[in-house]
């Protein structure tokens, strides 16, 4: 997947903290992070070990390891007595995972190591351009990701108009009492 992780991060993570006014900000702060953390092995793939090894094999794209991860952040929130912040973690480990599943589309993601090594994936992409990243953006799965980035810019929007609408009852009940005072 190329465009689509932050998109889809944030149609999630809105989807979560949709409720919960008050802390919003913060939860998609960390559901935008999270969403699209895993790719970030791209340096260490460019940078270190010169495109030798497919970058969803590092453990970055490893389900498991971020389950662990997961759930040793919230062992250690507990023992701090900082439940209260369990549920951000809940939303990063949702966010990572929904990008694993959106690579396991056309890339493929070991979901049972160490069990298994077979890896999974919904469609094969056959390599018939150059450059590689051709072979995806005319793949009809690139149809997808766009669906997903308008998907993401309409939900953005209600938020934005809710926002404005929200702000206009505040100013008008703030002028109510004004002249009522
Ligand atoms: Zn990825």
């Amino acid at each position: 997947m190329f465009i689509a992780h932050l998109p889809a991060g944030y149609i999630l993570t809105h989807c979560i903290a949709r409720k919960n006014e008050t802390i919003r900000s913060r939860v998609l702060a960390v559901g935008l992070i999270f969403s699209v953390l895993p790719d970030l092995d791209l340096l260490y793939f460019y940078l270190v070990d010169g495109r030798r090894t497919p970058h969803h094999d590092y453990w970055t794209h490893l389900p498991i390891f971020w389950l662990g991860v997961a759930a040793l952040t919230a062992a250690a929130l507990i023992l701090a007595g900082k439940r209260h912040s369990m549920f951000l973690v809940w939303v990063a480990l949702a966010n990572v995972m929904m990008h694993l599943l959106l690579d396991s589309i056309a890339a493929d993601i070991r979901w049972l190591h160490p069990l298994s090594g077979t890896r999974f994936n919904l469609v094969e992409v056959p390599a018939r351009f150059e450059p590689w990243y051709l072979n995806f953006i005319l793949h009809w799965t690139f149809a997808a990701e766009i669906a997903i980035c308008a998907a993401a810019l309409w939900v953005w929007r209600m938020q934005r108009r809710r926002n404005r609408d929200r702000r206009v009852e505040g100013n008008a009940a703030e002028g109510t009492e004004r002249i009522h005072a």
